[in-house]
């Protein structure tokens, strides 16, 4: 009998390892389960081209339907894995199917965040997350209309850059001192602090929601600090919590996101994940990491195809993400610690800069807005062991490209 795979999640991650078994040649059964009606799609222009409506839903999938069957991937959508049953070497779907699974590649990702406050379930107050999530808030986002963006991280501002370019006005609340301090340290929240305030954002920091109030919708966002402000819209944006239930009701090992070896492999024999859902432990950094971004949602779920089929390849890569807002590209390379010294150069001011983030000398991740190139040169050289000229980094001619080669 000819084996059967089963991933659970038909997103990215999912969906880029149901092509990969295909590609590295497996001809058992590929059945690829999502709970979204949607098939395989990228999310990153749900808070950009999709909210400014120049990018149709069609366009984000990462496959056209009719590839899936083309590649004998049986594609159930609309349908949820319930159980995991590894000792009968099959899946439960909420229909009460059973599906055989000789492996199982575990690609759930993550639920948005709610906000555990009085009034969170009043029409009008969103997580975005999903497609359709997108597409109920892009109706509401129109002109004139005011927006309460709640968490002032990588797609809260986007969010809020997308808003304002539709002609809403923007108030834009951090519970944090500054943006993103804990990833990127004081010095950059600072930085950004000042480029969402100089774009007409009314950013408010230290700032949490108490309530929220309204009838039929929200009416009213109540600040921690008693403020209050009328709202037409309430978006959160305060992170995902990975999707672990299914994993962790069958035994697996589970912390911050399931626990997988350098092979994406789960503690329990033949059930792998990867994506944003999974725990992996980085050998360029040395460390675990749980990572929310498109580069390694996609690469990991090639990788964890490989190893279903045997392949003792360690995944093994240097994070990476970008973010698009307003006229600013931002994208940072590796894993920065609030105690790294930091290296700048470039124009801070006029926002095309890159801050280097050091550990004991060595280069451990590097953060640029509008300066890309910085940023794939800093990434070749933490891959080569972060060994780096401090005053070549400093300097905004020496490209880092040519250092790392
Ligand atoms: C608005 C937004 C903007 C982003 N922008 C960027 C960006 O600019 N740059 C960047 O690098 N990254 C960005 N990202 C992050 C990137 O999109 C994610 O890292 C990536 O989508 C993760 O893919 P995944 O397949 O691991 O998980 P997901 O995309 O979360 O997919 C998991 C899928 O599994 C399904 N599922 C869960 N449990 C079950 C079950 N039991 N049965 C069946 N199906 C199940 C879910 O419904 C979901 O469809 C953005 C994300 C969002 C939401």
């Amino acid at each position: 009998m000819q084996p059967s795979f089963v991933i659970v999640g038909a997103n990215l991650a999912g969906g880029r390892a149901a092509q990969a078994l295909r590609r590295e040649g497996f001809s058992g059964r590929v059945v690829l389960v999502g709970a979204e009606p949607h098939p395989p799609y990228e999310r990153p222009p749900l808070s950009k081209d999709l909210l400014l409506g120049k990018q149709a839903p069609e366009a984000l999938r990462i496959a056209d339907r009719q590839s899936w069957s083309d590649q004998e991937i049986d594609l159930r959508l609309g349908t949820t894995v319930t159980r995991l049953l590894p000792g009968e070497q099959s899946v439960e779907t909420d229909s009460g199917e059973l599906i055989r699974a000789d492996k199982v590649l575990l690609c759930t990702g993550g639920r948005a965040r709610r906000l555990a406050v009085e009034g969170h379930h009043l029409g009008g107050v969103h997580a975005l997350r999903s497609l359709d999530d997108a597409l109920t808030i892009r109706e509401q986002l129109v002109p004139g209309a005011h927006v309460t963006v709640v968490g002032a991280g990588f797609i809260g501002a986007e969010v809020a850059a997308s808003a304002q370019a539709l002609g809403c006005r923007v108030t834009l609340l951090e519970v944090a001192g500054l943006p993103l301090q804990r990833v990127l340290g004081p010095a950059l929240g600072q930085v950004l602090a000042t480029a969402y305030r100089d774009q007409g954002v009314d950013l408010r920091l230290g700032t949490g929601v108490h309530s929220l109030v309204g009838d039929d919708r929200v009416r009213r966002v109540v600040t921690t600090d008693g403020s209050v402000i009328e709202t037409d819209l309430v978006v959160v944006g305060i992170g995902i919590e990975p999707a672990v239930e299914l994993a962790a009701s069958a035994g697996a090992r589970v912390d911050n996101g399931i626990l997988v070896d350098e092979f994406c492999a789960t503690s329990i024999d033949g059930i792998y994940a990867a994506g944003d859902v999974a725990n992996h432990p980085n050998p360029i950094l040395g460390e675990r990491v749980r990572l929310e971004n498109w580069q390694n949602a996609q690469n990991q779920g090639l990788a964890a195809a490989g190893s279903m089929l045997g392949h003792r390849r360690p995944f093994a890569e240097v994070p990476w993400f970008w973010s698009d807002q307003y006229a600013w590209n931002l994208q940072m390379a590796g894993q920065a610690g609030p105690e790294d010294d930091v290296v700048w150069r470039g124009d801070v001011d006029g926002l095309a800069f890159s801050a280097f983030f050091l550990r004991a000398g060595v280069l451990r991740a590097a953060f640029a807005v509008n300066r890309p190139r910085d940023v794939h040169g800093a990434r070749r050289l933490i891959e080569r062991g972060g060994v780096v000229d401090v005053d070549a980094l400093r300097d905004p001619g020496a490209d880092l490209r040519k250092l790392a080669a």
